[in-house]
């Protein structure tokens, strides 16, 4: 009986989960585990529980876990999504056990020196089979000779995921304030100076932060509260003037939306928001990011780069089980 291992841990990866998968089952390694950064995505989008919670407290415990799991269990196919420790993890401990690796999120790059980055360069040369969601993901592996069993796919899980809960109701505060998210390590040192910068601005801020962030002093324009839900996000994101963030998936959503995103990075390796005017680099700078909130204007009628079609999970799935 074919036996398919999805290996996860982390937010950004549980709105990817392909709950049509034929012979899956879940292994969530414990990586998040807060209601709202992880049961959460569960029970609004329905997916099937996980089979097996590790409840791992380090790479270290994850990796021995997860090879135990798969030397006794040999599944046929591990998927890893993204670029998270749990996704190294999943990769490096399928490597070990010979099992072969579908690595979903694939070429991604922004040549930032970040261990998002590195994991996701380590867990594409692992993989077996690799799924590029853009064009210029795609041409990254390309640039790094990894051309075979590396696959484009005109399609992004998060996507499909963010569709499932249109149309997104107007709420009374649409339009009324930003929204800010910041999680990334190298913008750790940042932080404090960016959050004081916003709070001289003549604007109202709604920040859920990361459980890491919750003891922080903030100015009294931005509201900072705990984690949100999946919907209460796309809520929040949707009525937003502007999105002020260093994560790649909001990133996104922000794009897909149509709302204007200034972006805490240097570099990213989601250029199509970028390219089209919609996004804007800032990097740490609180004096760009003071700027962009006062001046960014997208122009409303670019909005023609790449766009992802709906249905990835089936097209995924049509080529995987050649694999298999
Ligand atoms: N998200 C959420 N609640 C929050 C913050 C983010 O549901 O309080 C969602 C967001 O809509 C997006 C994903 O989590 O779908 C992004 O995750 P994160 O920013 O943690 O990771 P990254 O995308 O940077 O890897």
């Amino acid at each position: 009986m074919t036996k398919i291992y999805t290996v996860v841990g982390n937010r950004p990866q549980f709105m990817k989960i392909d709950k049509g998968m034929p012979h899956q089952e879940i292994i969530h390694t414990g990586q998040h585990f807060d209601y709202n950064m992880s049961q959460v995505f569960f029970k609004q989008l329905g997916l099937p529980k996980p089979k097996f919670n590790l409840k791992c407290k380090n790479s270290g415990e994850m990796f021995d876990k997860l090879l135990k799991l798969f030397k006794k269990n040999k599944p046929d196919l591990v998927i890893v999504y993204g670029d998270t420790l749990s996704t190294l993890m999943g990769a490096i401990a399928a490597d070990y056990a010979q099992i072969p690796i579908a690595h979903i999120e694939a070429g991604c790059r922004s040549n930032t020196k970040m261990p998002e980055e590195t994991n996701r360069i380590i867990v594409d040369r692992l993989a077996t089979v690799r799924f590029a969601t853009t064009i210029n993901c795609m041409r990254n592996l390309h640039k790094e000779g990894i051309i075979q069993h590396s696959h484009y796919i005109k399609g992004d899980p998060m996507f499909d995921a963010m569709n499932s809960f249109l149309p997104i109701k107007r709420t009374k505060n649409n339009g009324k304030y930003i929204l800010l998210t910041i999680h990334r390590d190298f913008n750790d040192k940042h932080l404090k100076g960016i959050l004081t910068a916003l709070g001289k601005t003549d604007e109202q801020y709604i920040f859920p932060a990361h459980p890491r962030h919750h003891k922080l002093k903030v100015p009294a324009n931005i509201k900072l509260i705990k984690p949100v839900g999946y919907k209460q996000m796309l809520s929040l994101e949707s009525n937003a003037k502007k999105i002020v963030t260093d994560s790649g998936g909001v990133q996104r959503e922000a794009y897909w939306m149509r709302i204007p995103c200034i972006t805490l990075r240097d570099n990213t390796e989601w250029i199509e928001s970028v390219n089209d005017g919609w996004s804007i680099l800032v990097g740490s700078d609180k004096d760009k990011v003071v700027d962009a909130v006062e001046n960014f204007t997208p122009e409303p009628n670019r909005h023609q780069s790449e766009f992802p079609v709906f249905g990835v999970h089936e097209k995924i799935r049509k080529i995987l089980f050649k694999y298999i």
